[in-house]
């Protein structure tokens, strides 16, 4: 006998700020903390998990205008879900905080429906694969060179992971000498055969981003990162043109016509999808289809724990982020957090939803509201 959906009795939110380990930075910001917003969606016993990294505004905004559009709703019925809140906030923009704050809904709604069903999330959504490919990211331009030498031997030589990233575009791209000393540095501390990539943060020009990406031809640099600001497509194609690296970006996508936007303008060889800005889990899976119809893969952006089951779901997808300051928060907060070692996620597949269980206790001390 078919069962009779049950409804959403509830939407908590709690925010909590976290600071940094060290200050970090990239080409165009610093920072000292980073604040999580976390949505638990439950029905009748059942509680699903999600979240995203951004303003804290996020937490009230889920409180005040998402949360009573989705209390009472079918708890299967995810689409139904995301539709309203887009709907709801059209007004007010979809770009921009209120992104963030319903793709922390949606991603608590699908893990919620997981946990109803009791299967893994990466099950549910039609997994693909049960490994995922990780690169380990991090290497702010604010690490010393001890710093930076001990984070990439960690990835590279303790767990086995064949990938790793740094922040490069120092000053807004005022010091491209320094860029190139840590990329060279990057290389010696790696060895030949693990691959580079470089994340220049959009902070420099078109011509300065390729002098950069040639000056370095013996790095053998594998992926240049927003080489020159994600709004300039134009930029992007033409730094694409012109280099060895495959040129990524997408991070601040919100829709699938920006994707799509950014696909068409053939500006980049891996499209970015960050399922904690662009709309949950919902718009990530839709987007990696736009993504797909280009011939193109995918890379998921940051928030590693909440990728990895879409990721695992999503044919044309290429690796996930590993990324330093989320991957401490995310291991710190949950139990059934996700081991990189040999340089891929494992999803089993024996713990319903994402696997994940909040450790109160851990948060709690960084809880703001
Ligand atoms: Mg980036």
């Amino acid at each position: 006998m078919a069962m009779t959906c049950p409804r959403i009795d509830e939407v908590d939110v709690r925010v909590y700020t976290i600071p940094t380990d060290e200050p970090e930075a990239d080409g165009t910001i610093a920072w000292d903390s980073t604040t999580m917003v976390l949505v638990h969606a439950r029905s009748g016993g059942t509680i699903g998990v999600g979240w995203t990294y951004g303003a804290a505004q996020c937490g009230a905004l889920i409180r005040s205008a998402l949360a009573p559009l989705i209390v009472g709703q079918p708890a299967l019925d995810t689409g139904r879900c995301f539709q309203a809140m887009v709907a709801a906030m059209r007004n007010n923009g979809r770009q921009g905080t209120i992104g963030y704050a319903i793709s922390a809904v949606d991603t608590a709604l699908w893990d919620l429906k997981a946990r109803l069903l009791d299967v893994p999330l990466h099950r549910l959504l039609g997994a693909v694969r049960d490994t995922v490919p990780v690169y380990g990211s991090g290497g702010f331009t604010t690490y010393s060179d001890a710093r930076l030498t001990e984070q990439l031997s960690r990835w590279v030589q303790v767990e086995a992971i064949p990938r790793v990233k740094i922040k490069i575009g120092q000053s807004q791209g005022a010091d491209t000498r320094r860029d190139l000393e840590r990329m060279r540095q990057a290389r010696e501390v790696i060895g030949s055969s693990v691959e580079l990539y470089v994340d220049a943060n959009g902070c420099y020009s078109r011509k300065q981003a390729i002098r950069v990406a040639h000056t370095a031809t013996d790095l053998d640099i594998r992926w240049f990162e927003e080489p020159v600001t994600s709004d300039d497509l134009e930029g992007l194609r033409e730094v694409r043109d012109a280099v060895d690296a495959d040129v990524a970006a997408g991070e601040y996508g919100f829709d699938l016509y920006y994707f799509r936007r950014m696909c068409q303008a053939q500006a980049v060889d891996c499209l970015q999808i960050d399922a904690s800005r662009c709309g949950g889990i919902t718009e990530w899976l839709r987007a990696a289809a736009v993504a797909a119809s280009f011939g193109l893969d995918v890379s998921a952006h940051c928030s590693p724990h909440l990728h990895a089951h879409m990721a695992a779901a999503t044919p044309n997808l290429r690796h996930l982020e590993w990324f330093h300051d989320h991957v401490r928060i995310e291991t710190r907060f949950f139990d059934g957090a996700l081991d990189p070692q040999g340089g891929a996620l494992q999803l089993d597949g024996s713990a319903p939803g994402n696997g994940l269980t909040l450790r109160e206790s851990d948060a709690d001390r960084y809880r703001v509201s």
